[in-house]
């Protein structure tokens, strides 16, 4: 029998006297360990058997709960042997039947017998005009206490011996049920069980391990409220005190984190602006005003001696780049280097040849140093890259290798920051001098998980599209309408414009990606045979790359087939059309991201979307978005919304894989609320020596040591 008050949290399965050592087992190897571990279990969601059902109104095929009496019970036999049970409503004999099956479950004869009451719920069918439930989620109703002496008697005054029986509630049947996610070798009920006899040992004023963010909300009523909740609002309540507890803990760590590196010490970075006023007039355009307000806001930052941790966000195309290298022409002339890190060999090649370009009348030097492979091994030989006097430096991640770091480095510039780690991008904050930080990103992020993943930083956002950007007009096609589609390229074509053709990565293994590339390519070959088609795909070299990329972008080539390397950065003003293949097998912010390769010049531009995803398939609906708008704030809400955080940003660098309850998500208050409660929290007690904030310590200290802070 139950004992309340017997266990705690943080008690060892182990210790637990009811658990089996069989389920102790398989328990250890899904990871759970403790009491806590288990509560913490939520469930993926719940299954309302509360309503019960009179058996003379049931039809087949309803799921349904029922309360019966047991009239007969007993072995038959057709293909296969089975228990079954013949139930009607208590008292009423001659009433309509329902006809409880048990195939492969011998134990359930020894547990049920005539003249019990059952709670009972499944899938009701109908068999040679019988009423059957097969294999039902049942209990006994304990308090027609006959039931237990009765069973010895359908034994055949053979004693059996019952199992604990909880108490009189019901926990699998005529309630909301809590479903959970499958554990191997663990049935359901066994878990659902072990959870509800886990709440009834646990204390009633358990308290909330750690900092309690919402004590007049008792943690244990809340643990049983989303267990076993006696109403969907109150699982809806629990569920969000347990998603702030998780927001909390997520905004307190970052508040703390920004706390620690606000301040930190750093370089004066910018002075002098000759060089930047310089670039400016040279341009054949002024920054829109969204880029002069974020230049301003870098540049105050970079005037400070203490470090800049600075998120420039922007759509693509909105002009980042330029804003960056506004920033780092300040370094330069504050006598500091200034490196871009670029996720792939293509942009940084881009960056640098496009710098090179604007700067080609500047007293300013220039080095490019990548390397396409992450082991760093081949290094391409740095342009310029000896001494330590400033410069302007783009490279790829090896750059953040030791033996490659930039000497005198004032100002760090990471583009393209989704593509990177959170740990790498922390290698770059912490080393050694402290440079300024500067992080652009070009999947948007709503505003609300840009509080999230990057609370520790400063934001600037790019809120408008340079002007005299030619329209893009995104269109959904079907492969059937190819024949329309290529006289409109040759329209295109003909009118000097360029394309890019896209396919997906339909196989993870290189050479066949490099195959069906080449396929890819010789069938529009066939189609253009008058015009220089390029091909790029992840098998080729650096050097065949950037050869590529600058063939395309000198308009020697005028199509460019190829897979989604050229998704992030590149920039080919004259490309007018992009034409994606299975578009629905790409993500949204993908699709956003490719289609920001056209409309980049003063040229109307279309987007083509090929694909067979008829309306309502699942595939379908991003396209419909894709073409309501070009917004790529809305489109990464959406895509926020469809896939999920973990997957459109990728679980591991986003920082996210903590996080239980996806109704944070849409909840933009909760994540507000929990970044106020940890404001307010730092500001009045900043080095946490409160007792009441020692959870909040041991949160930080462990976080500390797994190296996620510090
Ligand atoms: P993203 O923000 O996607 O990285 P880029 O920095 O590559 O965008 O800029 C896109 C294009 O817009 C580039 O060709 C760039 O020269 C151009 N550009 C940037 N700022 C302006 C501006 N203020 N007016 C006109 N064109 C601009
Ligand atoms: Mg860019």
């Amino acid at each position: 029998m139950p004992t309340p008050g017997r266990i705690r949290l943080a008690d060892a399965l182990g210790t637990l006297p009811f658990l089996n050592p069989r389920e102790l087992k398989v328990l250890q190897a899904a990871a759970f360990e403790t009491v806590e571990d288990v509560l913490m279990r939520v469930p993926r969601r719940y299954e309302d058997r509360r309503s019960t059902k009179p058996i003379a109104t049931l039809v087949n095929g309803e799921t349904v709960s029922l309360m019966v009496h047991v009239y007969s019970a007993g072995w038959r036999f057709s293909y296969k042997r089975y228990f079954e049970v013949s139930a009607g409503a208590e008292g009423d004999p001659y009433g309509a039947r329902i006809y409880l099956r048990w195939f492969n479950m011998p134990y359930v004869a020894k547990l049920l017998a005539m003249g019990m009451n059952l709670s009972v719920y499944g899938k009701v069918k109908e068999y040679a005009g019988k009423l059957t439930i097969t294999n039902p989620d049942f209990e006994i109703m304990e308090d027609e206490d006959a039931g237990h002496r009765l069973v010895a008697a359908a034994m055949g005054g053979i004693p059996v011996s019952l199992p604990d029986m909880p108490d009189t509630d019901l926990i699998h049947t005529a309630r909301i049920v809590p479903i959970y996610r499958g554990i191997s070798g663990m049935s359901a009920r066994s878990f659902r069980a072990l959870v509800w006899r886990l709440l009834q040992e646990l204390p009633a004023d358990t308290p909330q391990p750690g900092y309690d963010v919402a004590p007049a909300y008792p943690f244990r009523e809340a643990l049983q409220d989303i267990h076993f909740p006696a109403s969907p609002e109150v699982s809806h309540k629990a569920r969000m005190r347990f998603a702030l507890a998780e927001c909390f803990r997520q905004q307190f760590t970052v508040a703390w984190k920004r706390r620690r590196t606000q301040g930190r010490v750093g370089q004066i970075t910018a002075a002098g602006d000759g060089y930047l006023q310089e670039l400016l007039e040279s341009l054949p355009f002024s920054l829109t005003p969204a880029q002069q307000r974020c230049v301003a806001e870098i540049r105050q930052d970079m005037e400070k001696p203490q470090q800049m941790n600075r998120l420039l966000q922007g759509d693509v195309g909105s002009g980042k780049t330029l804003v960056a290298l506004c920033a780092m022409l300040l370094a330069v002339e504050s006598g500091k280097t200034a490196a871009m890190i670029a996720p792939t060999q293509i942009l940084a090649e881009q960056h640098y040849n496009n710098f090179r370009r604007l700067l080609k009348d500047m007293d300013v030097r220039l080095s490019l140093r990548t390397s396409d492979r992450a082991d760093d091994s081949d290094i391409i030989p740095e342009v310029g890259y000896g001494d330590a006097s400033p410069r302007i430096i783009v490279g790829t991640h090896a750059l953040l290798y030791k033996k490659n770091r930039p000497v005198n480095l004032g100002l760090a510039v990471i583009d393209e920051q989704h593509k990177f780690g959170v740990a790498q991008r922390e290698k770059f904050i912490n080393c050694g001098d402290n440079p300024d930080v500067l992080v652009m990103t070009a999947t948007p992020i709503p505003r609300t998980l840009t509080l999230t993943l990057y609370g520790d930083l400063d934001v600037s956002v790019i809120d408008e599209l340079p002007a005299n950007r030619g329209e893009i007009i995104t269109a959904l096609r079907t492969p059937a309408q190819m024949k329309k589609i290529i006289s409109f390229m040759r329209t295109e074509l003909e009118a000097g414009r360029q394309i890019y053709i896209v396919s997906p990565l339909i196989d993870e293994s290189e050479t066949r990606q490099q195959a069906s590339a080449i396929k890819e390519l010789e069938k529009w070959r066939a189609v253009f045979p008058d015009v220089n088609i390029g091909l790029l795909h992840g098998r080729l070299s650096a050097e065949e790359k950037d050869a590529v990329m600058g063939d395309f972008r000198a308009a020697h080539t005028k199509i460019l087939v190829a897979t989604t390397v050229v998704e992030v950065g590149v920039d080919v003003p004259n490309a007018t059309i992009m034409m994606i293949n299975d578009a629905d097998s790409f993500g949204l912010s993908q699709l956003h991201q490719l289609r920001g390769r056209i409309g980049r010049g003063q040229y109307k531009s279309y987007c083509i979307l090929l694909s067979t995803a008829k309306p309502g398939e699942p595939g379908r609906e991003k396209l419909e978005v894709l073409c309501s708008t070009l917004n790529g704030f809305e489109i990464a809400e959406e895509d926020f919304r469809l896939r999920g955080p973990g997957d459109v940003l990728g679980t591991a660098q986003s920082g996210l894989g903590t996080v239980r309850f996806a109704e944070w998500l849409s909840d933009m208050r909760l994540i507000h609320r929990a970044n106020r409660d940890a404001t307010a929290i730092l500001d009045a007690d900043p080095e946490l020596r409160l007792p009441e904030h020692a959870p909040l310590r041991a949160l930080i200290e462990h976080e500390e040591e797994q190296g996620i802070v510090g």
